[in-house]
């Protein structure tokens, strides 16, 4: 990259889409580095005995709710979840939005796993097995969407390994149901419909608009000079016919990563078997690459999609669904969790960078 200005960018960034969120980009030499979170040791093995969620030990789970297929060895199966919500907290659990709230009464918490394949990780599986996944999202999200009107927000997440919060090290990730919407999703619905109001545009498309296409220019705040500018379409990872995965200008983790459709759309329930399909292949190929540039990575994702209930039926316009990949690379500093500014020693542009021009191999 022939960008001078991306050696030791020290600035703080504002959430583009909620400007409540900022981020401290610091790479400049002598900064010291943050204390790295430990890389978790690979377990490849198929099949484990003593697993609740490996094939044979069905019975070692709560009774199923369901599993697709529904003839002969399962693929994948929703189980609810053991011990659910506050039971199964660890400290380090990112999903302590109105927590309280959500187990008085008619929170619901599921558990699916995603692979009778015990040690298998995404990247590792099938594209029309990561597809059919999505598409039992789906199906469950609107089953408990419909069971209960009070239910404002089905939030569906992935934990993988101890540092992201997963206590069961074969693949699955959860289904959350709640009565309220997650304080992130709502200040995202919140700023985009604000956006949408004053520009008539939604900021999600507006901002994967940019990174395909336009350069952006930094100004100086008190002065209105230009500071530097940057050439956006470097913050792609991977591109789909009908997605895209953006290392975004202000993120919060050095290698945080959003998949968006490219096309608008705000509820994920509204995705199409093809884009469940282009889904996958990107997903997939986004996970390679991380796997290959940070290996053995902890991470986090969530689904953020349009929550239901009629205070957001006006959202359809402003809200754009998105899934977002939040690698624990770096154990959070008592300024950051003080502050809730959190740090970045990776610049968003060299973390894009080395991400998209690393070799994966060609995926079956
Ligand atoms: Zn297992
Ligand atoms: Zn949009
Ligand atoms: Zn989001």
């Amino acid at each position: 990259m022939s960008d001078e200005s991306n050696k030791g960018v020290r600035e703080i960034r504002i959430n583009p889409i909620v400007p409540t969120e900022s981020v401290l980009v610091a790479t400049a030499r002598g900064m010291r580095p943050k204390k790295a979170e430990e890389r978790i040791e690979r377990d490849t093995r198929t099949h484990v005995d003593t697993c609740p969620f490996c094939r044979g030990n069905e019975d070692r789970t709560p009774p199923e709710i369901t599993r697709w297929p529904e003839q002969g060895d399962w693929e994948m199966r929703i189980v609810p979840n053991l011990y659910p919500v506050l039971g199964d907290d660890s400290p380090s659990s990112h999903i302590a939005f109105g927590l309280q709230q959500v187990i008085d009464g008619y929170g619901r918490h599921e558990v699916i796993i995603d692979h009778p394949d015990h040690g298998i990780i995404l990247h590792e599986m099938r594209e029309d097995h990561l597809s059919t996944l999505f598409a039992l999202f789906q199906r469950r999200m609107a089953e408990l969407y419909a069971s209960d009107r009070r239910l404002k927000y089905v939030l569906v997440f992935k934990n993988f390994g101890p540092a992201a919060g997963a206590s069961i090290p074969h693949t699955h990730s959860q289904i959350i149901a709640m009565p309220v919407v997650p304080e992130n999703v709502q200040n995202e619905v919140t700023h985009s419909r604000e956006h949408h109001r004053k520009f008539g545009q939604c900021i999600f498309c507006s901002l994967i608009d940019e990174a395909l296409t336009f350069e952006a220019t930094i100004y100086e705040r008190e002065t209105g000079q230009v500071r530097r500018k940057i050439h956006v379409g470097q913050y792609v990872i991977e591109r789909g016919e009908r997605f895209v995965a953006i290392k975004p200008f202000a993120s919060r983790f050095e290698w945080e990563i959003h998949i968006l459709p490219l096309a608008h759309e705000a509820d994920f329930l509204q995705a199409s078997q093809e884009d469940l399909a282009d889904f996958a292949r990107v997903l997939r190929r986004t996970m390679a690459r991380l796997d290959k540039v940070v290996g053995g990575v902890q991470f986090n994702f969530f689904l953020h999609s349009v929550p239901h209930g009629e205070d957001y039926e006006n959202c359809g316009d402003s809200y754009h669904w998105h899934l977002e990949i939040c690698p624990r690379t770096s154990i959070p500093t008592g300024f950051e969790l003080g502050s809730g500014l959190f740090v970045s020693t990776v610049s968003p542009e060299d973390a894009a960078e080395a991400l998209r021009q690393v070799e994966i191999d060609e995926l079956p």
